[in-house]
């Protein structure tokens, strides 16, 4: 094996990769745990509920009847413990899923209160807090207002402000956490993090909802935010819970009389998720769930060893290699802009797909600085696969997340490493 390195990579990449998979090697027999546990509940959930061959078979039309539809529902319900779920393709990302649990949830009056800071971008215009004209139907246009709370400098929740401001709106319907640090360099949180905030908001008003958006967070840990309290949780198909197969998608999970304002916005009212065809063969949608808990950790473990291996090289990395994880993102802080973009480029140039095209920063809708994308996967756009993005700004930080195979993970870093030695 090591020759096999030295060979490929040269005697100083060898050494590295020796010396940081001896570090990161009692890490990984924890999350074999995890990942063991989670494959435990997933088919537990399958044998339950008596998943076979019919699941499969797509509908048409109305689709009053989907026995698939209903299968998968009542698989997440299972392993997110909740009393109701909502999966659907027709859900065209997490963003739509986050958005419906939203908007079906609160009405004019209501304030959304946001426990973790500023949320993910795509989310800031559900909410309305970028001012364009283009935001009609969000909640700032329905009458729904919005307050926040940052995380303090250590990461950890500012309980005494976000009681004094509880005290003080008594219109706060829903609580919002956003799991996953997302493009950030905050921490992200652990199901263990949430749940004594939980407890507290609760203990000041148990009738207020608590969501959590929880994207790249599944899996991750041997139990979800909806263990520990939390009413109502969202998250895209094509990351974690997709396991890299289930072609597009999102789901809400929580209690039912919420799940069922959710689904009216996803269709209509009267109708909400009685309908809706399957569309497409949901053998995948069923084998992602299954082989999900694996492939999380094999995400983990590629964000692991390259944090242990930039570290070793001298750059700054978010989170370091030993600290627990509540989502898969690896940040690493390059030098310049040009390091970052070579970066990225090599991550593309390593990818079973589209390996031979160049990515160049552009000009993306709904940010401020270029952005880097790349993503050379199976499924567009997914972020279960090896995929790292990056905003063209200081500090130059690439976010990186996925790799369906460890192996995959390690030889595109490994091939990012050699050319950045290089130049
Ligand atoms: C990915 C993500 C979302 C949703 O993004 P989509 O691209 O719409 O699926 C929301 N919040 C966070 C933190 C995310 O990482």
């Amino acid at each position: 094996m090591s020759n096999f390195i030295k060979t490929l990579f040269g005697d100083y990449i060898e050494n590295l990769y020796n010396e940081s998979c001896n570090d990161i090697k009692c890490i990984f027999e924890n999350l074999n745990q995890v990942k063991l546990q989670n494959e435990y509940k997933v088919l537990k959930a399958f044998k339950d509920n008596k998943i076979s061959d019919s699941h499969f078979k797509t509908t048409t039309g109305y689709a009053y009847i989907d026995l698939g539809r209903d299968g998968i529902e009542n698989l997440y319900k299972d392993i997110f413990g909740t009393q109701s779920a909502l999966v659907r393709l027709q859900f065209v990302n997490g963003t739509h899923a986050i958005g419906c649990a939203l908007l079906g949830n609160l009405s004019k009056g209501d304030i959304l209160f946001s426990i973790t800071g500023q949320p993910y971008d795509t989310i800031k215009n559900i909410i309305g807090l970028n001012n364009v004209n283009e935001q009609k139907g969000s909640l700032k246009d329905l009458g729904v207002s919005y307050l926040e709370c940052n995380l303090k400098d250590d990461g950890n929740f500012d309980i005494e402000n976000i009681i004094e401001i509880l005290n003080k709106n008594r219109n706060i319907k829903i609580i919002y956490i956003q799991r996953s640090r997302g493009y950030s360099l905050r921490k992200s949180l652990l199901p263990n993090d949430i749940k004594d905030i939980v407890k507290i908001i609760k203990s000041v008003d148990k009738n207020l909802c608590i969501f959590v958006d929880n994207c790249y967070g599944e899996f991750t840990d041997i139990i979800e935010p909806t263990n520990i309290g939390v009413d109502l949780m969202a998250g895209s198909l094509i990351k974690n819970i997709g396991g890299g197969l289930t072609p597009t998608g999102g789901y809400i999970v929580g209690n039912t009389d919420l799940i069922k304002n959710a689904a009216y916005r996803l269709t209509v009212p009267g109708i909400g998720g009685e309908c809706g065809a399957s569309l497409t063969d949901l053998r995948q949608v069923f084998q992602g769930l299954f082989i999900a808990p694996h492939i999380v950790v094999e995400a983990m473990k590629t964000a692991i060893f390259t944090a242990r291996i930039f570290e070793k090289l001298g750059y700054d990395v978010y989170p370091k290699y030993d600290v627990k994880r509540g989502d898969i993102i690896q940040a690493i802080k390059l030098n310049t802009s040009d390091e970052l973009i070579n970066f990225c480029k090599e991550i593309q140039k390593n990818s079973p797909v589209d390996s031979f095209l160049e990515c160049e920063p552009w000009d993306m809708p709904g940010y401020n600085d270029q952005v880097i994308m790349a993503a050379g996967t199976f499924i567009s756009g997914s972020s279960i696969e090896l995929s790292c993005d990056a905003p063209i700004r200081e500090p130059y930080v690439a976010y990186l997340q996925g790799s369906l195979t460890f192996e995959h993970g390690q030889l595109a870093i490994l091939n990012s490493i050699k050319k950045l030695i290089q130049k």
